[in-house]
Protein backbone atom coordinates (compact mmCIF):
# COMPACT_ATOMS: atom_id res chain seq x y z
CA UNK A 1 0.00 0.00 0.00
CA UNK A 2 1.03 3.52 -0.84
CA UNK A 3 2.33 5.36 2.62
CA UNK A 4 1.02 8.45 1.01
CA UNK A 5 -2.80 7.14 1.15
CA UNK A 6 -1.97 4.53 3.90
CA UNK A 7 -4.39 5.37 6.96
CA UNK A 8 -6.88 7.44 5.32
CA UNK A 9 -10.26 5.58 5.25
CA UNK A 10 -12.69 6.57 3.03
CA UNK A 11 -14.77 9.45 4.53
CA UNK A 12 -11.36 11.51 5.48
CA UNK A 13 -10.43 11.44 1.74
CA UNK A 14 -13.99 12.94 0.82
CA UNK A 15 -13.85 14.74 3.91
CA UNK A 16 -10.81 16.80 2.32
CA UNK A 17 -11.68 16.61 -1.10
CA UNK A 18 -15.09 18.80 0.62
CA UNK A 19 -12.71 21.32 1.81
CA UNK A 20 -9.81 21.91 -0.93
CA UNK A 21 -11.96 21.33 -4.20
CA UNK A 22 -14.56 22.96 -6.29
CA UNK A 23 -18.03 22.22 -4.97
CA UNK A 24 -19.16 22.16 -8.71
CA UNK A 25 -16.93 18.75 -8.99
CA UNK A 26 -19.28 15.76 -10.16
CA UNK A 27 -19.25 12.72 -7.53
CA UNK A 28 -20.86 9.29 -8.88
CA UNK A 29 -22.58 8.02 -5.94
CA UNK A 30 -24.14 9.44 -3.05
CA UNK A 31 -21.65 8.62 -0.78
CA UNK A 32 -18.43 9.54 -2.94
CA UNK A 33 -16.25 6.95 -3.52
CA UNK A 34 -12.32 7.22 -3.01
CA UNK A 35 -10.29 4.97 -5.19
CA UNK A 36 -6.82 4.44 -4.21
CA UNK A 37 -5.43 1.09 -5.61
CA UNK A 38 -6.26 -0.64 -9.40
CA UNK A 39 -5.07 -3.62 -11.23
CA UNK A 40 -6.55 -4.93 -14.67
CA UNK A 41 -10.47 -4.26 -14.20
CA UNK A 42 -10.40 -4.60 -11.01
CA UNK A 43 -9.93 -1.50 -8.24
CA UNK A 44 -10.30 -1.42 -4.25
CA UNK A 45 -11.29 1.88 -2.58
CA UNK A 46 -9.42 3.29 0.86
CA UNK A 47 -11.50 1.02 3.09
CA UNK A 48 -10.45 -1.68 1.37
CA UNK A 49 -13.86 -3.01 -0.85
CA UNK A 50 -12.84 -4.21 -4.50
CA UNK A 51 -15.00 -3.22 -7.18
CA UNK A 52 -15.09 -4.66 -10.90
CA UNK A 53 -14.64 -1.92 -12.76
CA UNK A 54 -16.61 -1.46 -15.96
CA UNK A 55 -16.64 2.14 -16.99
CA UNK A 56 -12.43 2.40 -16.97
CA UNK A 57 -12.33 6.38 -15.55
CA UNK A 58 -14.89 7.18 -18.07
CA UNK A 59 -13.31 4.79 -20.94
CA UNK A 60 -10.02 6.16 -20.30
CA UNK A 61 -7.99 3.22 -18.95
CA UNK A 62 -8.37 1.63 -22.22
CA UNK A 63 -5.97 -1.86 -20.84
CA UNK A 64 -7.66 -1.45 -17.39
CA UNK A 65 -5.42 -0.24 -14.54
CA UNK A 66 -2.24 -0.59 -14.12
CA UNK A 67 -0.59 -2.22 -17.38
CA UNK A 68 2.43 -3.84 -16.76
CA UNK A 69 3.77 -2.86 -20.29
CA UNK A 70 2.60 0.68 -19.59
CA UNK A 71 4.51 1.06 -15.69
CA UNK A 72 7.47 -0.13 -17.41
CA UNK A 73 7.86 1.97 -20.34
CA UNK A 74 6.71 4.96 -18.47
CA UNK A 75 9.09 4.11 -15.19
CA UNK A 76 12.07 3.85 -17.95
CA UNK A 77 10.99 7.13 -19.69
CA UNK A 78 10.85 8.91 -16.18
CA UNK A 79 14.31 8.07 -15.67
CA UNK A 80 15.84 9.21 -18.46
CA UNK A 81 13.63 12.48 -19.17
CA UNK A 82 10.31 14.24 -17.56
CA UNK A 83 9.88 16.75 -19.62
CA UNK A 84 11.02 19.01 -22.29
CA UNK A 85 7.83 21.06 -23.67
CA UNK A 86 7.15 21.09 -27.42
CA UNK A 87 9.83 23.51 -28.17
CA UNK A 88 11.95 20.35 -28.67
CA UNK A 89 11.64 17.53 -30.45
CA UNK A 90 11.33 14.32 -28.80
CA UNK A 91 11.42 10.67 -29.41
CA UNK A 92 8.37 9.03 -27.88
CA UNK A 93 6.11 12.31 -29.48
CA UNK A 94 7.25 11.11 -32.92
CA UNK A 95 7.10 7.55 -32.48
CA UNK A 96 3.53 7.78 -30.64
CA UNK A 97 2.26 10.17 -33.81
CA UNK A 98 3.86 7.96 -36.16
CA UNK A 99 1.82 4.92 -34.59
CA UNK A 100 -1.59 7.07 -34.46
CA UNK A 101 -0.94 7.83 -38.48
CA UNK A 102 -0.75 4.38 -38.97
CA UNK A 103 -4.34 3.04 -37.23
CA UNK A 104 -5.95 6.61 -38.29
CA UNK A 105 -8.36 6.87 -41.23
CA UNK A 106 -7.62 7.97 -45.37
CA UNK A 107 -5.07 10.29 -45.09
CA UNK A 108 -5.30 11.66 -41.46
CA UNK A 109 -1.53 12.03 -40.87
CA UNK A 110 -0.03 14.75 -38.54
CA UNK A 111 -0.91 15.39 -34.90
CA UNK A 112 -0.97 18.00 -32.56
CA UNK A 113 -0.44 16.86 -28.82
CA UNK A 114 -2.16 18.34 -25.98
CA UNK A 115 -3.47 17.14 -22.42
CA UNK A 116 -7.07 16.63 -22.70
CA UNK A 117 -10.24 16.36 -25.06
CA UNK A 118 -11.54 19.69 -24.44
CA UNK A 119 -7.91 21.36 -25.58
CA UNK A 120 -7.28 18.90 -28.34
CA UNK A 121 -11.50 19.81 -29.62
CA UNK A 122 -10.45 23.69 -29.49
CA UNK A 123 -7.13 23.19 -31.46
CA UNK A 124 -9.43 21.43 -34.28
CA UNK A 125 -11.99 24.06 -34.06
CA UNK A 126 -9.29 26.42 -34.40
CA UNK A 127 -7.11 24.23 -37.37
CA UNK A 128 -10.78 24.40 -39.11
CA UNK A 129 -10.91 28.41 -38.76
CA UNK A 130 -7.53 28.66 -40.26
CA UNK A 131 -7.88 26.21 -42.59
CA UNK A 132 -10.77 27.74 -43.90
CA UNK A 133 -10.87 31.26 -42.84
CA UNK A 134 -14.34 30.76 -41.85
CA UNK A 135 -15.32 31.03 -38.04
CA UNK A 136 -19.13 29.67 -38.15
CA UNK A 137 -19.47 26.20 -36.58
CA UNK A 138 -22.58 23.59 -36.70
CA UNK A 139 -22.49 21.02 -33.94
CA UNK A 140 -24.81 18.91 -32.54
CA UNK A 141 -27.95 19.26 -30.52
CA UNK A 142 -26.61 16.55 -26.91
CA UNK A 143 -23.19 16.84 -28.38
CA UNK A 144 -20.31 17.00 -25.73
CA UNK A 145 -17.05 18.17 -26.72
CA UNK A 146 -15.36 19.61 -23.21
CA UNK A 147 -15.18 21.97 -20.76
CA UNK A 148 -13.43 25.12 -22.10
CA UNK A 149 -14.98 28.02 -23.11
CA UNK A 150 -15.09 27.10 -26.55
CA UNK A 151 -15.79 23.17 -26.34
CA UNK A 152 -18.37 24.16 -23.41
CA UNK A 153 -20.19 26.58 -26.59
CA UNK A 154 -20.16 23.77 -29.00
CA UNK A 155 -21.58 20.90 -26.13
CA UNK A 156 -24.99 21.41 -26.04
CA UNK A 157 -26.66 20.24 -22.81
CA UNK A 158 -27.44 23.27 -20.26
CA UNK A 159 -26.25 21.25 -17.85
CA UNK A 160 -22.67 20.96 -18.91
CA UNK A 161 -22.97 25.11 -20.37
CA UNK A 162 -22.68 26.81 -16.86
CA UNK A 163 -21.47 30.30 -18.44
CA UNK A 164 -23.14 32.87 -19.53
CA UNK A 165 -20.84 34.23 -21.95
CA UNK A 166 -21.94 32.68 -25.44
CA UNK A 167 -19.32 31.96 -27.74
CA UNK A 168 -20.87 33.73 -31.32
CA UNK A 169 -20.95 31.43 -34.60
CA UNK A 170 -21.93 27.91 -32.96
CA UNK A 171 -25.13 26.64 -34.20
CA UNK A 172 -26.92 23.10 -33.33
CA UNK A 173 -28.65 20.74 -35.86
CA UNK A 174 -30.70 18.13 -34.78
CA UNK A 175 -29.00 15.17 -33.27
CA UNK A 176 -30.04 11.40 -34.74
CA UNK A 177 -31.36 9.82 -31.55
CA UNK A 178 -33.28 6.37 -33.12
CA UNK A 179 -35.09 5.71 -30.34
CA UNK A 180 -36.41 9.19 -29.93
CA UNK A 181 -36.98 9.42 -33.51
CA UNK A 182 -40.19 11.58 -34.35
CA UNK A 183 -39.94 10.30 -37.97
CA UNK A 184 -40.60 7.05 -37.36
CA UNK A 185 -40.65 3.91 -34.93
CA UNK A 186 -38.92 2.05 -35.12
CA UNK A 187 -36.00 4.42 -36.82
CA UNK A 188 -34.49 3.30 -39.57
CA UNK A 189 -31.91 3.97 -42.07
CA UNK A 190 -34.63 5.71 -44.46
CA UNK A 191 -34.26 8.77 -41.53
CA UNK A 192 -30.79 9.44 -41.90
CA UNK A 193 -31.39 12.27 -44.57
CA UNK A 194 -33.83 14.24 -42.27
CA UNK A 195 -31.56 14.44 -40.19
CA UNK A 196 -28.55 15.48 -42.58
CA UNK A 197 -31.19 17.87 -44.24
CA UNK A 198 -31.29 19.93 -40.85
CA UNK A 199 -27.58 20.20 -41.01
CA UNK A 200 -27.96 21.80 -44.37
CA UNK A 201 -30.84 23.66 -43.18
CA UNK A 202 -28.94 25.43 -40.36
CA UNK A 203 -26.17 25.67 -42.94
CA UNK A 204 -28.40 28.00 -45.24
CA UNK A 205 -30.50 29.71 -42.30
CA UNK A 206 -28.48 29.86 -39.06
CA UNK A 207 -25.00 30.91 -40.78
CA UNK A 208 -23.73 33.29 -43.26
CA UNK A 209 -23.82 29.95 -45.62
CA UNK A 210 -19.86 29.79 -45.19
CA UNK A 211 -19.61 27.46 -41.91
CA UNK A 212 -15.92 26.55 -41.58
CA UNK A 213 -17.02 23.41 -39.76
CA UNK A 214 -19.17 20.62 -38.89
CA UNK A 215 -18.12 18.71 -35.47
CA UNK A 216 -20.04 15.66 -34.12
CA UNK A 217 -18.97 12.76 -31.76
CA UNK A 218 -19.38 9.40 -33.91
CA UNK A 219 -21.53 7.77 -31.19
CA UNK A 220 -22.94 10.35 -28.48
CA UNK A 221 -21.12 9.33 -25.38
CA UNK A 222 -22.23 11.72 -22.40
CA UNK A 223 -25.60 11.62 -24.01
CA UNK A 224 -25.46 8.06 -23.02
CA UNK A 225 -24.15 6.20 -26.69
CA UNK A 226 -26.44 7.50 -29.16
CA UNK A 227 -25.94 5.63 -32.46
CA UNK A 228 -26.77 8.16 -35.74
CA UNK A 229 -28.28 5.79 -38.67
CA UNK A 230 -25.58 4.30 -40.73
CA UNK A 231 -26.41 7.09 -43.98
CA UNK A 232 -26.07 10.14 -41.63
CA UNK A 233 -22.30 10.84 -41.84
CA UNK A 234 -21.73 10.18 -45.41
CA UNK A 235 -24.65 12.34 -46.73
CA UNK A 236 -23.44 15.63 -43.64
CA UNK A 237 -20.01 14.95 -44.76
CA UNK A 238 -21.48 15.81 -48.22
CA UNK A 239 -22.96 18.82 -46.78
CA UNK A 240 -20.32 20.47 -45.11
CA UNK A 241 -17.70 20.29 -48.04
CA UNK A 242 -20.12 21.03 -50.46
CA UNK A 243 -20.55 24.44 -48.29
CA UNK A 244 -16.58 24.55 -48.09
CA UNK A 245 -16.54 23.23 -44.82
CA UNK A 246 -14.45 21.03 -43.36
CA UNK A 247 -15.55 17.80 -41.41
CA UNK A 248 -14.01 17.36 -37.62
CA UNK A 249 -14.98 14.11 -35.76
CA UNK A 250 -14.75 13.84 -32.13
CA UNK A 251 -13.78 10.41 -31.40
CA UNK A 252 -12.93 10.85 -27.64
CA UNK A 253 -14.97 8.34 -26.48
CA UNK A 254 -15.41 6.14 -29.53
CA UNK A 255 -11.59 5.65 -30.93
CA UNK A 256 -8.91 3.07 -30.35
CA UNK A 257 -11.61 -0.27 -30.92
CA UNK A 258 -13.93 0.76 -28.62
CA UNK A 259 -16.77 0.30 -31.20
CA UNK A 260 -15.66 -2.99 -32.24
CA UNK A 261 -14.39 -4.36 -35.80
CA UNK A 262 -12.35 -1.14 -36.09
CA UNK A 263 -10.23 1.44 -34.73
CA UNK A 264 -12.32 4.38 -34.99
CA UNK A 265 -16.04 4.96 -34.47
CA UNK A 266 -16.13 6.73 -37.46
CA UNK A 267 -15.10 4.18 -39.84
CA UNK A 268 -18.02 2.09 -39.39
CA UNK A 269 -20.08 4.99 -41.60
CA UNK A 270 -17.26 4.85 -44.81
CA UNK A 271 -16.62 8.29 -44.24
CA UNK A 272 -12.69 10.01 -44.01
CA UNK A 273 -13.04 13.07 -41.63
CA UNK A 274 -10.31 16.20 -42.34
CA UNK A 275 -9.11 16.56 -38.79
CA UNK A 276 -10.56 14.23 -35.52
CA UNK A 277 -9.74 14.10 -32.12
CA UNK A 278 -8.82 11.57 -29.07
CA UNK A 279 -8.66 11.50 -25.92
CA UNK A 280 -9.51 9.33 -23.05
CA UNK A 281 -8.29 5.71 -23.95
CA UNK A 282 -5.27 7.00 -26.24
CA UNK A 283 -2.92 6.51 -23.75
CA UNK A 284 -4.14 4.29 -21.17
CA UNK A 285 -5.11 6.40 -18.19
CA UNK A 286 -2.75 9.44 -18.82
CA UNK A 287 -3.76 12.93 -19.97
CA UNK A 288 -2.84 13.23 -23.57
CA UNK A 289 -5.50 14.96 -26.51
CA UNK A 290 -4.50 14.63 -29.56
CA UNK A 291 -5.58 16.41 -33.05
CA UNK A 292 -4.87 14.66 -36.17
CA UNK A 293 -5.27 16.13 -39.90
CA UNK A 294 -4.01 15.76 -43.69
CA UNK A 295 -1.12 17.27 -44.61
CA UNK A 296 -3.07 20.30 -46.86
CA UNK A 297 -4.96 21.18 -43.35
CA UNK A 298 -2.03 21.30 -41.28
CA UNK A 299 -0.24 23.55 -43.71
CA UNK A 300 -2.23 26.11 -43.66
CA UNK A 301 -1.27 26.93 -39.88
CA UNK A 302 1.45 29.11 -40.11
CA UNK A 303 1.00 31.02 -37.22
CA UNK A 304 2.75 29.87 -33.85
CA UNK A 305 1.83 27.24 -31.69
CA UNK A 306 3.02 25.77 -28.41
CA UNK A 307 1.27 23.59 -25.86
CA UNK A 308 3.90 23.36 -22.66
CA UNK A 309 2.78 20.11 -21.78
CA UNK A 310 1.54 18.48 -24.82
CA UNK A 311 4.03 15.73 -26.14
CA UNK A 312 5.10 15.65 -22.34
CA UNK A 313 7.64 12.50 -22.86
CA UNK A 314 6.04 10.29 -20.45
CA UNK A 315 2.92 10.42 -21.39
CA UNK A 316 4.05 9.70 -24.68
CA UNK A 317 5.52 6.83 -23.63
CA UNK A 318 2.42 6.18 -21.80
CA UNK A 319 0.73 6.27 -25.25
CA UNK A 320 3.23 4.56 -27.67
CA UNK A 321 2.87 1.46 -24.67
CA UNK A 322 -1.01 1.62 -25.39
CA UNK A 323 -0.90 1.60 -29.19
CA UNK A 324 1.56 -0.98 -29.03
CA UNK A 325 -0.18 -3.44 -26.66
CA UNK A 326 -3.21 -2.11 -28.84
CA UNK A 327 -2.15 -3.36 -31.83
CA UNK A 328 -0.64 -6.68 -29.94
CA UNK A 329 -3.67 -7.88 -28.86
CA UNK A 330 -6.27 -7.06 -31.63
CA UNK A 331 -8.43 -4.71 -29.67
CA UNK A 332 -10.85 -4.16 -32.43
CA UNK A 333 -11.60 -7.90 -32.63
CA UNK A 334 -11.56 -8.33 -28.56
CA UNK A 335 -13.98 -5.64 -28.46
CA UNK A 336 -16.32 -6.68 -31.13
CA UNK A 337 -16.24 -10.05 -29.36
CA UNK A 338 -17.03 -9.20 -26.05
CA UNK A 339 -19.69 -6.19 -26.43
CA UNK A 340 -21.57 -8.94 -28.51
CA UNK A 341 -21.52 -10.84 -24.57
CA UNK A 342 -22.33 -7.72 -23.05
CA UNK A 343 -24.95 -6.78 -25.38
CA UNK A 344 -26.80 -10.19 -25.33
CA UNK A 345 -26.22 -9.90 -21.70
CA UNK A 346 -27.94 -6.48 -21.46
CA UNK A 347 -30.97 -7.32 -23.98
CA UNK A 348 -31.19 -10.57 -21.69
CA UNK A 349 -31.79 -7.84 -18.59
CA UNK A 350 -34.32 -5.74 -20.90
CA UNK A 351 -36.89 -8.94 -21.41
CA UNK A 352 -36.93 -9.01 -17.25
CA UNK A 353 -37.16 -5.24 -16.44
CA UNK A 354 -39.94 -3.35 -18.54
CA UNK A 355 -38.00 0.25 -17.67
CA UNK A 356 -35.11 -0.89 -19.46
CA UNK A 357 -36.53 0.97 -22.83
CA UNK A 358 -33.52 0.37 -25.07
CA UNK A 359 -30.08 -0.86 -25.10
CA UNK A 360 -28.06 0.69 -27.30
CA UNK A 361 -23.94 1.28 -28.49
CA UNK A 362 -21.59 -0.38 -30.56
CA UNK A 363 -18.76 -3.09 -29.09
CA UNK A 364 -17.86 -2.09 -25.91
CA UNK A 365 -19.39 0.92 -25.52
CA UNK A 366 -23.14 0.12 -24.63
CA UNK A 367 -25.21 1.73 -22.78
CA UNK A 368 -29.02 0.83 -21.03
CA UNK A 369 -31.62 3.82 -21.12
CA UNK A 370 -33.93 3.84 -18.20
CA UNK A 371 -37.82 4.86 -18.46
CA UNK A 372 -41.19 5.19 -16.82
CA UNK A 373 -42.78 2.43 -19.13
CA UNK A 374 -41.64 1.17 -23.05
CA UNK A 375 -44.64 3.36 -24.57
CA UNK A 376 -44.17 6.35 -23.02
CA UNK A 377 -40.44 6.53 -23.08
CA UNK A 378 -40.40 8.79 -20.19
CA UNK A 379 -37.28 9.43 -18.88
CA UNK A 380 -36.24 7.89 -15.29
CA UNK A 381 -33.67 9.72 -13.65
CA UNK A 382 -34.67 8.26 -10.44
CA UNK A 383 -34.59 4.42 -11.11
CA UNK A 384 -31.37 5.13 -13.03
CA UNK A 385 -30.01 6.57 -9.51
CA UNK A 386 -31.52 3.59 -7.57
CA UNK A 387 -30.03 1.14 -10.26
CA UNK A 388 -26.37 2.61 -10.22
CA UNK A 389 -26.23 2.83 -6.16
CA UNK A 390 -27.44 -0.98 -5.94
CA UNK A 391 -24.19 -1.86 -8.52
CA UNK A 392 -22.38 -0.09 -6.68
CA UNK A 393 -23.62 -2.35 -3.47
CA UNK A 394 -22.83 -5.34 -5.31
CA UNK A 395 -19.28 -4.32 -6.25
CA UNK A 396 -19.62 -2.96 -10.01
CA UNK A 397 -18.58 0.62 -11.45
CA UNK A 398 -20.45 1.45 -14.11
CA UNK A 399 -21.71 5.21 -15.50
CA UNK A 400 -24.11 7.72 -15.89
CA UNK A 401 -25.35 9.75 -18.71
CA UNK A 402 -28.44 10.66 -20.60
CA UNK A 403 -30.18 14.29 -20.92
CA UNK A 404 -32.11 13.62 -17.42
CA UNK A 405 -29.24 11.31 -16.18
CA UNK A 406 -31.28 8.24 -17.20
CA UNK A 407 -29.00 6.42 -18.87
CA UNK A 408 -25.98 3.62 -17.46
CA UNK A 409 -23.36 3.36 -19.65
CA UNK A 410 -20.68 0.75 -19.69
CA UNK A 411 -17.43 0.46 -21.01
CA UNK A 412 -15.14 -1.69 -19.63
CA UNK A 413 -11.30 -1.99 -20.11
CA UNK A 414 -10.85 -3.20 -23.49
CA UNK A 415 -8.92 -6.32 -22.60
CA UNK A 416 -11.87 -7.85 -20.41
CA UNK A 417 -12.71 -11.40 -20.30
CA UNK A 418 -14.86 -13.05 -21.07
CA UNK A 419 -15.31 -14.60 -17.36
CA UNK A 420 -15.17 -10.81 -15.90
CA UNK A 421 -18.09 -9.59 -18.50
CA UNK A 422 -20.10 -12.41 -17.14
CA UNK A 423 -19.55 -11.48 -13.88
CA UNK A 424 -20.62 -7.92 -14.36
CA UNK A 425 -23.73 -9.10 -15.93
CA UNK A 426 -24.73 -11.30 -13.13
CA UNK A 427 -23.77 -8.81 -10.79
CA UNK A 428 -26.20 -5.77 -12.66
CA UNK A 429 -28.95 -8.57 -12.55
CA UNK A 430 -29.25 -8.50 -9.03
CA UNK A 431 -28.33 -4.86 -9.00
CA UNK A 432 -31.69 -4.50 -11.78
CA UNK A 433 -34.22 -7.19 -9.34
CA UNK A 434 -33.03 -4.28 -6.63
CA UNK A 435 -33.86 -1.55 -8.93
CA UNK A 436 -37.32 -3.48 -9.39
CA UNK A 437 -38.72 -2.66 -6.34
N1 LIG B 1 -15.26 14.93 -26.32
C1 LIG B 1 -15.98 13.92 -25.81
C2 LIG B 1 -16.80 13.06 -26.73
C3 LIG B 1 -15.96 13.64 -24.44
O1 LIG B 1 -16.69 12.64 -23.95
C4 LIG B 1 -15.15 14.44 -23.60
C5 LIG B 1 -15.05 14.17 -22.10
N2 LIG B 1 -16.12 13.53 -21.52
C6 LIG B 1 -14.42 15.49 -24.17
C7 LIG B 1 -14.49 15.70 -25.54
C8 LIG B 1 -13.56 16.39 -23.33
O2 LIG B 1 -12.47 15.68 -22.82
P1 LIG B 1 -11.71 16.16 -21.47
O3 LIG B 1 -12.62 15.90 -20.31
O4 LIG B 1 -10.46 15.31 -21.48
O5 LIG B 1 -11.38 17.59 -21.65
Amino acid sequence: MNPHVAGLTNAEIVQGQGEYLLPAMLHMYAEPLALVEGDGVRVRDADGNEYLDLFSGILTTSLGHCHPRIIARVTDQMSRLGHVSTLYANAPQVEAARRLSEIAPGRLKRTFFTNSGSEAIDTALMMAAVHTGRSEIVALRMAYHGRSLLASNVTAHAAWRPLATQVAGIHHALLPYPYRCPIKQPCDDSCAEFYARDVEQVIRTATNGRPAAFIAETIQGVTGYVVPPRGYFPRVAEIIRGAGGLLIIDEVQAGFGRTGGKWFGIEHYGVEPDIMVMAKGIAGGFPVGATITTDEVAASWTGKTISTFGGNPVCMAAMCATLEVMVEEDVPSRAEERGRQLREGLLALQARHPWIGEIRGMGLMQAMEIVGDPVGKEPDPTRAKKLLEATREEGVLLGQGGTHGHVIRVGPSLLVTEGEIAEGLEKLGRACGTADA
